[in-house]
């Protein structure tokens, strides 16, 4: 099954509830999807967010789920398990096949808290356990967009874009085809201009591991940028310095 999760924000289809909530004090208003077959729950989930002024859709399957992502683009998804049509895991499984970066909070009922850990594993941002406090479902959503909101979508460095959704970057609107660890690298480098980071240092950001004895695979993935960057006549360029590690620089003009 194919599924398309960005699309435009037109709203035919499913119902979408309490479109006229109040705005958030700040920013602008935040959709949610609620996904649940308790009707009670749904009820009162739907009544919550709408109080603190989020536009909430809700959905009692998976079916209706799909068809609310089909024309909406909420920013967060609260998502049962028990699901008539299927498993909520599974449906998280789908959109983070999907490349979807939506955060989404698992409800979990008692009986199903190994369920928890093969949720967070299939992508959850946070769960929350049935019965469950309103306050705090809203507290762990603010926080969940916190953490959401720290990463931006994009970075710039003069003629360099790097898109950090999609791992890849442009210079001067041509795709560099960087690999994943050279996409990783450069972004350590844009963030940390001017200074020398060591090769250790490198090699766990970008691999999550220490480096051992790796050094050669990180001089090759590093030898690999600077050639990608200098084909493209980049303003910027990786500088090395024994016991200091590698600098990414701008260019001297002279
Ligand atoms: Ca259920």
């Amino acid at each position: 099954m194919s599924m398309k999760w960005r699309h435009r924000r037109t709203s035919y289809g499913c119902s979408a509830e309490g479109e006229l909530s109040a705005r958030e004090g700040r920013g602008r208003m935040k959709t949610i999807l609620c996904v649940e077959d308790e009707l009670k729950i749904l009820n009162n989930n739907r009544a919550a967010l709408t109080r603190a002024g989020y536009t909430v859709l809700t959905a009692s399957s998976l079916a209706q789920a799909r068809e609310h992502l089909a024309h909406r683009s909420p920013e967060a998804i609260v998502l049962d398990i028990m699901l008539p049509d299927g498993n909520g895991l599974d449906f998280l499984r789908e959109l983070r096949a999907a490349d979807s970066k939506i955060p989404v909070m698992l409800l979990t009922a008692w009986s199903e808290s190994s369920d928890v850990a093969r949720g967070l594993r299939a992508g959850a941002n946070d769960y929350l356990s049935k019965p469950f406090d309103y306050e705090v479902l809203l507290a762990r959503l603010e926080a969940l967009f916190r953490n959401v909101e720290q990463v931006p979508e994009s970075v710039e460095k003069g003629p360099l874009k790097l898109d950090i959704s999609a791992g890849r970057v442009f210079m001067n609107d041509v795709d560099m085809m960087l690999t994943r660890r050279e996409f990783s690298l450069l972004l350590l480098f844009v963030q940390n201009e001017d200074r020398f980071m060591s090769a250790e240092y490198l090699y766990e950001k970008s691999w999550g591991q220490p480096i051992g004895s790796d050094y050669r695979t990180l001089k090759k993935h590093i030898s690999n940028l600077r050639r990608k960057l200098e084909e493209g006549n980049c303003c910027y360029k990786i500088t090395a310095a024994r016991g200091e590690g590698y600098c990414f620089e701008k260019k001297s003009t002279f």
